[in-house]
């Protein structure tokens, strides 16, 4: 059996680009947080991470150019041997009083952030609890554990206590939630899943790649939304999302971040995150901390859009944050309804099975800040049109 067989007969991708409804790897040519450019015309992105519109920031900008500079493009190799810089450990410490942990260690993406954790931390004598709808970099690392998964109906807080009722008691557990769910722009139920973790002496873990920035009372996150990062054990971070770049970290006790850093092969055997990456990112947590004006103004936009949505008569399931899903369901009217607005002019994601349930395919919008009301309105203007074209409302 060869084993490119499966690639030559892998036809999906190649009929929806024939068909012109091929929704990805989109290969935009510039624009700014709110606007991209393709083939020249210009697209109101409202399908970005960027939520506090921080990728063309002046300052942050200028602390990239900066670092480029004094330290070059890149350290070509681990944070282990040759990789570590100064600013990557003043950065953790700044991440640490960030989050309210101890200690924090920055990975070169979060994906890597998640799987390095918790392949490092559990094995196949543990068991890894999860929310249905974790992220995959999640699931990835609990199979890399090698750790039984056991996962649970989404923030369904029932389930997650049958299932922790089920587990043998000398097994060492760890429950592994987002804090916020990127597909449905729902919370977690922190307070309640801690109650929970402490009952059942689980160890907590959280994913705040969408959080930070968004929610806390100084864009810190879901722990501190809730006023409850000293029962939340470890806590996970990109700078794919507010940050405006990429990379990611953990959060934690110090000796439990020491013994990642040392045993985790994802920060090991890979190269260190590149100084302009370090230094805008630090500057972009400066303007997290500082311009709440951001968060704020990011908030009235998702209320004021989901209001509208539902107003229309779209599904918008269970969003309460400025992430806001037009559920449609069947996959190929999500294609269609992507296809045309992106032709007059909008680009969101269109998401369908894997990422999300089977006939839940949907729209995944998502607000920056930046968006101007008029970028808003026109965007409102367009899904009613559609909808209602498609017979979706
Ligand atoms: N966790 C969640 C919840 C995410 O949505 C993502 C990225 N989509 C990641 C982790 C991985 O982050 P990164 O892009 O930094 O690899």
């Amino acid at each position: 059996m060869d084993i490119f067989k499966k690639c030559y007969d892998y036809l999906e991708p190649r009929i929806a680009r024939e068909q012109g409804y091929y929704p990805y790897f989109i290969p935009f040519s510039g624009g700014d947080d709110t606007v991209m450019l393709y083939k020249g015309a210009a697209k109101i992105m409202i399908g970005s991470n960027n939520y506090l519109g921080l990728t063309h920031h002046p300052k942050i900008v200028e602390a990239a150019q900066k670092a480029l500079v004094e330290y070059g493009t890149g350290r070509t190799g681990s944070r282990f041997l040759n990789g570590t810089l100064d600013i990557h450990e003043e950065f953790e410490k700044e991440l640490a009083d960030f989050t309210g942990k101890q200690a924090a260690l920055i990975f070169s993406t979060g994906f890597l952030a998640n799987m390095g954790t918790i392949a490092t931390l559990l094995d196949k004598h543990d068991t890894v609890i999860i929310d249905k709808l974790d992220h995959a970099s999640i699931v990835e690392g609990c199979r890399m554990s090698g750790a039984p998964i056991v996962r649970y109906k989404h923030n369904d807080l029932n389930d997650l206590r049958l299932v922790l009722e089920k587990l043998p008691p000398e097994r060492g557990r760890m429950i592994i939630v987002d804090g916020i769910f990127s597909m449905e722009g729902d919370i977690a139920q922190l307070p309640q899943i801690c109650q929970l973790a402490d009952e059942f002496k689980a160890r907590l873990m959280v994913d705040d790649a969408h959080s930070f920035g968004v929610l806390g009372p100084n864009g810190n996150g879901t722990s501190a939304h809730f006023g409850v990062t000293d029962q939340v054990d470890l806590i996970m971070g990109t700078f794919s999302k507010s940050f405006g770049a990429v990379g990611g970290f953990i959060a934690g006790d110090t000796e439990v971040v020491d013994y990642i850093k040392h045993k985790s092969k994802s920060m090991i055997f890979t190269a260190s995150l590149p100084p302009s990456v370090v230094a805008s990112t630090r500057a972009a947590l400066e303007i997290i901390k500082s311009e709440p004006q951001r968060r704020e103004r990011l908030w009235e936009i998702g209320d004021y859009m989901r209001k509208e949505y539902q107003r229309m008569g779209f599904d918008t399931g269970n969003s309460e944050t400025p992430i806001i899903p037009i559920v449609i369901g069947d996959n190929m009217k999500t294609f269609l309804f992507w296809k045309t607005l992106f032709e007059e002019g909008v680009y969101t994601n269109a998401v369908i099975y894997p990422a999300v349930p089977s006939n839940s395919a949907r729209l995944r919008t998502s607000y920056i800040a930046t968006h101007t009301q008029k970028q808003l309105d026109f965007v409102l203007d367009k899904f009613h049109k559609i909808g209602k074209q498609l017979g979706v409302i």
